[in-house]
This record gives C-alpha cells, sequence and structure tokens, in this order.
C-alpha cells in the first residue's frame, strides 16, 4: 500500500502537522477541519477500513482507541469529544486507511451526521 496517502504521511512523504506519534499509531490534524479541535488517528500498519478489520487486528484497535482518548484530554476535551470511522462508500469514506477522527473544542459541537 505504497501509495496510500496515509502510508505516505507514516512515512513523512507528506506533510502533516503531528500531535501523536508512537510505534504502532500517528495522530494529526485534519486538513480540513470540522471543528475546533479535529484530529485523525491511524494505525501506521495499513488497513483499508473497519470492514477490514480481522481477529488479529484486535490488539492495534485496542490501542488505538485508548491512544485517541489520551489525545483528545492532551487537546483539551475534557468535557467531551466525538468521535467517527467513516466505512467504504456508503460511510462516506475518502481515505481508504482505517482512520478514528475526533472532534471537540466546541459547546456543544455542531450537529454533524
Ligand atoms: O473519514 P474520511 O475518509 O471521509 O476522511 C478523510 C479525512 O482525511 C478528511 O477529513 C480529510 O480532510 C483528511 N485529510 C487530511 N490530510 C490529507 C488528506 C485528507 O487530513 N492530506
Amino acid at each position: 500500500m505504497s501509495d496510500c496517502l496515509f502510508c505516505r504521511i507514516v512515512r513523512g512523504e507528506i506533510p502533516a502537522r503531528k500531535v501523536y506519534e508512537d510505534e504502532h499509531i500517528l495522530a494529526f490534524h485534519d486538513i480540513r477541519p470540522l471543528a475546533p479541535v479535529h484530529v485523525l488517528v491511524i494505525p501506521k500498519e495499513h488497513v483499508d477500513s473497519m470492514a477490514h478489520l480481522e481477529p488479529r487486528h484486535e490488539a492495534a484497535m485496542g490501542r488505538l482507541l485508548v491512544a485517541a482518548a489520551r489525545i483528545a484530554r492532551d487537546q483539551g476535551c475534557t468535557d467531551g469529544f466525538r468521535t467517527i470511522v467513516n466505512t467504504g462508500r456508503v460511510g462516506l469514506q475518502e481515505v481508504y486507511h482505517l482512520h478514528l477522527h475526533i472532534l471537540g473544542g466546541a459547546d456543544p459541537l455542531p450537529p454533524m451526521l
């Protein structure tokens, strides 16, 4: 998946405003923010979408969720935030590298599907 946009961000070939990185996970500000805080959290290992998850991904997805909670807190979303995982054509997924949106920083957040 060398030409995947988010794999290229992981490799540093495309710039991103990173907010967190470890061995398994990268988080960066969305380039078209829909809220004052809009961060994408991705596994570094390529997975097309949530629909492509298999039992072998269980540990990675657990790490992703726990990291997302910490990142949201670090971004100041102490009173709550929204998480979205768009999946597939029907789910309006644009980038086919699984990612979790964290949206926050407004009280209340504007309604969004
Ligand atoms: O969940 P979905 O696939 O629809 O969203 C992809 C997101 O990736 C969009 O919100 C878009 O703004 C973001 N993006 C980004 N940096 C890029 C390309 C897309 O933050 N270089």
